[in-house]
């Protein structure tokens, strides 16, 4: 991966307008249709408004938030608003940010116009604007030229969106100077590192619902990987083709053949593949909040009742995974070992990140990827502690879920191809 230009390698931007592609797609409360319920993506983005801020710049963040399905040109809907995120924004940062209610029209185009030095405008949602994510490139370029009249320079920092060929990811970068944030900057360093020059040994734990969902992933990994260890929902095709009896488990059938294959390459390329030694199981998939009532016990992997549905690694397994995970130089996770949604069967998923703290206090360089997985140790306890992990438990946690799956699967993300041009 080539590197990136960076902020700093512009010069002197005192005076300039910046477009900032960023990713402020947080979650927002149902119930009164303003509260953000995780501000985490935006606290993410602080480090690079604060540094154009203080380099004399005047900053056009723009942004989409969930997915609005607009039938003309431009529809407001007011649920997938901004506007408490501007607010948010401003709450953070101390300065204060103007607001426009559209993205190219004429409120945006009329703040811009007064925008001075160190302030800051959120535009409305690009994708009330349906050429943000057109298929048709010529729609794709009108908006784009559009965006791009707005400002002097763009800076990419939205990683969670940089493997989307969108307007703001892609059109506008080929507009005007173009070059990283300190987000993107980080999220592909970090990345690049473990694919690329590894500490060894490296030790990939995939986890997850579906084998399907991380076909590419898996025929990435098994490249380079020393040791894969398979939890999750996935880990049941893999023990199924070992024919082992997994009751009602997760089972794609369709992919036996293909997880067959895997299970040859890992062979052949002398690659250490643990699968569950014991799984904690269930009658049902859990309907309840904590599952408990549900919670039928742990049975080794090969005898799992046939009326009995795995939805969490058993306490062996986590002993067996966290061996591997401690005494390796590399770890790349991806994918929760369990339903850690429900706290009935999160044990698992929390003994693999607390697994991970260990590695990384003993100098391995860990790496969360994937939205489930990141999100889950945003939720859950250190199994030792009892304490929340916190950001710098691990040496990089994600923020892209998609992106960060195309990352893996060594896929060339247009967003970050388009600033190396
Ligand atoms: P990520 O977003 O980190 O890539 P995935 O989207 O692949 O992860 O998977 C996350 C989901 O997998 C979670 O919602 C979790 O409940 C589910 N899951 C984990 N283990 C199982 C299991 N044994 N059976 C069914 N679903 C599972
Ligand atoms: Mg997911």
């Amino acid at each position: 991966m080539a590197t990136l230009k960076t902020i700093k390698e512009l010069g002197d931007i005192r005076g300039k307008k910046v477009l900032l592609r960023v990713d402020f797609n947080v979650p927002i409360s149902k119930t009164d249709g303003k509260t953000i319920t995780d501000d985490g993506r935006i606290r993410a983005e602080l480090p690079t408004i604060k540094e154009l801020l203080a380099a004399g710049a005047s900053v056009i963040i723009m942004t989409h938030l969930g997915r609005p399905k607009p039938q003309s040109a431009f529809e407001v809907e007011s649920e997938f608003s901004l506007a408490p995120v501007a607010k948010r924004l401003n709450e953070l940062l101390n300065v204060s940010v103007e607001f426009a209610t559209d993205t190219v029209g004429e409120d945006a185009r009329n703040k811009v116009e007064m925008l001075k030095s160190g302030q800051i405008l959120l535009l409305e949602n690009l994708r009330f604007n349906q050429a943000e994510t057109s298929k048709d490139a010529l729609q794709r370029a009108e908006f784009a030229q559009k965006l791009a009249d707005m400002a002097d320079i763009f800076v990419s920092d939205g990683f969670g969106v940089v493997h989307r060929k969108h307007t703001s990811v892609y059109d506008v970068a080929k507009l005007l100077p173009a070059v990283s944030g300190k987000l993107v900057q980080k999220e592909v360093e970090a990345l690049s590192k473990v694919m690329d020059n590894p500490g060894r040994p490296l030790t990939v734990v995939l986890g997850g619902s579906k084998v399907s969902d991380k076909l590419g992933v898996i025929v990435n990994l098994l490249k380079i990987a020393d040791n894969i260890l398979v939890g999750g929902g996935m880990a049941y095709t893999f023990l199924a083709v070992l024919g082992y009896e997994i009751g009602t488990s997760l089972l794609e059938a369709d992919q036996i053949e293909t997880v067959k294959g895997y299970i040859q390459q890992a062979k052949e390329r002398n690659i250490k593949l643990l699968l569950p030694a014991d799984v904690v199981v269930a009658k049902e998939f859990p309907a309840s909040e904590t599952g408990d009532a549900e919670l039928e016990g742990v049975f080794v992997s090969d005898a799992i009742p046939a009326d009995k549905m795995g939805l969490d690694i058993g306490p062996e397994t986590r002993k067996q995974f966290a061996q591997v995970i401690e005494n390796s130089k590399t770890v790349i996770w991806n994918g929760p070992a369990g339903v850690f949604e429900k706290s009935a069967y999160a044990g698992g998923t929390s003994a693999i990140a607390t697994a991970l703290v260990h590695a990384k206090l003993k100098g391995a360089f860990t790496v969360i990827g994937g939205g489930d997985s990141a999100a889950a140790v945003r939720i859950l306890d250190n199994c030792e502690t009892g304490k929340p992990f916190s950001e710098d438990d691990f040496s990089h946690i994600s923020t892209g879920g998609g992106a960060s799956l195309e990352f893996l699967e060594g896929i060339a993300l247009p967003g970050i191809e388009v600033l190396s041009e």
